[in-house]
């Protein structure tokens, strides 16, 4: 019997045993950086001469490792392991396929503090955002296994005398995923066991910048006896492969992760038929944010600021549901900010494997610069309460940042900026802050703090984002309790971590036989 599903907690890292298992994950990581990882095809480790180097963000001349790129030759023998696997892999019974995953997750259960400590290295993420990433890839091992098993036997339909009726989900073929460097294991890993656990055999291109966190889980999921061909690495150039395995006639569906613009390109290709192809590919996408807080007047305004700096800066702000725009009722406007300037400038900004650096840098040069271009734009735009520094002579440092008094269309409250920058807003009152709320052209989470319980059930009703948090941040939804995924450009409104994620990934067949 499976035992109910419960998230993995948090690790205490104020228990002396606990920072040593951390600390002792560093070394291990220590110990292997720099080393080469090959592709993985058909079960083949292949090595390319070209190589993605991946580098620490927070020390830019740290190698973390090097892997293998797959050439369009690489990604079509990929493709053409996949599809020789499906047709097996697809009548794999669902328990067989779950119980791989609960075997992945023991083993990364066992290794969790070497996962977390190896983003740290390779993402920059502090101890406690590197802890929760390894435990958000644990409950997707765990919860998608689940979740198979529950829906294995289809759905019951009606029947008439004589007449048996079946309706049942079967899955679709080969995946694409294209995962994101933000949550270099917990996404990667999720949106890839999904597609797998429900029976379709997958490509894996992880994102250019976390491609060795990758690589481990994809040694995991072997170790944890996953077929070959099911899941084939092939780390690439977006432009390379990405676009040709997007085009692919034998692509069945592809599940992205990453920034709107990436997005609508896979969206647009996805829906042009290729020579051959004889369906409508699927496209899963979780895409974009640009999330606010509101604050009411009537509200715990210590709750509010504690809320807002930790939804904006946690992981430098870099995660689609990020607190990027506070929006505050007037008559408690300056005080919510000026609370939230005093904490923010509390925060310590450094080496992530420090055990209390609050943010460390961000992804790499290309991010450093777009975010400082928008500090810059805010300055303009509002005024600079804290922050607007960055340093990118080690690694891609940026201090937390919050602009004021912006207008609600200023561009720094409009666009997605991916970085530790918050803006604020003054609304006149509750209906206004409501408004500017919902003047994106996204709608992935949203918050209100607030003790006026109309108020709360009005932002239930008219607050229009995927995620609505209540007297709580914007970030950290934790799979099984809190299905993830956005409106608008935010996506498809894939909940990630949801009841009917795996859904996503399979079709409805019904049966009807007469006796
Ligand atoms: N699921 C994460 C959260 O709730 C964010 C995922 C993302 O940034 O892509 O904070």
């Amino acid at each position: 019997m499976v035992q109910p599903y419960k998230h993995e907690p948090f690790t205490d890292f104020t228990v002396e045993e606990n920072r040593q298992a951390y600390l002792q994950g560093l070394k291990t990581v220590e110990s292997y950086l720099g080393q080469d990882y090959d592709l993985l095809i058909g079960g083949e480790r292949i090595s390319t001469e070209e190589k993605i180097v991946s580098y620490n963000p927070a020390n830019k001349e740290e190698v973390i490792g090097r892997v293998s790129k797959a050439s369009q030759e690489l990604a079509e023998k990929a493709m053409q392991s996949a599809v020789e696997a499906f047709k097996t892999w697809r009548k794999t019974n669902p328990e067989a396929r779950a119980d791989i995953l609960f075997k992945a997750a023991a083993i990364i259960r066992r290794r969790k503090h070497e996962f977390s400590a190896l983003m740290t290295k390779e993402a920059g993420k502090p101890w406690r955002e590197a802890d929760a990433d390894t435990a958000e890839g644990i409950d997707f091992l765990e919860y998608y296994a689940r979740q198979m098993l529950a829906i294995k036997n289809g759905v019951p339909v009606q029947s008439r005398p004589n007449e048996h009726n079946q309706y049942g989900y079967i899955p679709l073929g080969v995946g694409v995923i294209i995962s994101p460097w933000n949550f270099p294991f917990a996404i990667m890993c999720g949106t890839t066991v999904a597609a797998i656990v429900s029976g379709n055999t997958v490509l894996l291109k992880p994102a250019s910048t976390t491609p060795i966190i990758a690589a481990k889980f994809v040694e995991v999921m072997e170790e944890a006896g996953l077929p070959k061909g099911v899941l084939n690495f092939v780390p690439g150039s977006g432009a390379e492969v990405g676009d040709y395995l997007v085009d692919h006639k034998d692509t069945r569906f592809i599940s992205f992760t990453g920034s709107r613009d990436v997005g609508l390109r896979i969206y647009e290709r996805a829906s042009k038929l290729s020579q051959g192809q004889i369906w409508l590919k699927r496209v899963i996408a979780e895409m974009g944010g640009k999330d606010t807080i509101v604050v009411d007047k009537e509200a715990d305004l210590e709750l509010a600021a504690q809320s807002i700096v930790a939804s904006a800066f946690g992981f430098s702000g870099q995660k689609c549901s990020a607190c990027s725009r506070a929006v505050i009722v007037e008559d408690v406007y300056d005080h919510v900010l000026n609370r939230v300037i005093e904490l923010t400038k509390q925060l310590k900004v450094g080496d992530p494997t420090e055990q209390d650096t609050f943010m460390g840098p961000v992804n790499d040069n290309n991010a450093w610069k777009k975010i400082m271009e928008y500090v810059e734009i805010g300055k303009q735009e509002g005024k600079l309460m804290a922050g607007g520094e960055g340093d990118n002579s080690k690694g891609y440092f940026i201090q937390p940042t919050i602009i004021a008094d912006l207008a609600p269309d200023a561009r720094i409250m409009q666009e997605e900026i991916f970085g530790p920058v918050v803006g604020f807003t003054k609304a006149k009152d509750f209906d206004e802050a409501l408004e500017i709320a919902n003047n994106t052209e996204y709608g992935l989470t949203g918050a209100i703090i607030s003790s006026n319980r109309a108020h709360v059930e009005q932002a239930r009703e008219d607050f229009n984002v995927g995620n609505l948090y209540i007297n709580r941040g914007c970030t950290g939804a934790v799979v099984g309790y809190q299905p993830f995924g956005g409106f608008n450009m935010s996506g498809t409104d894939s909940k990630a971590g949801g009841p009917d994620y795996l859904l996503l990934h399979m079709q409805a067949k019904t049966t009807s036989e007469l006796y």
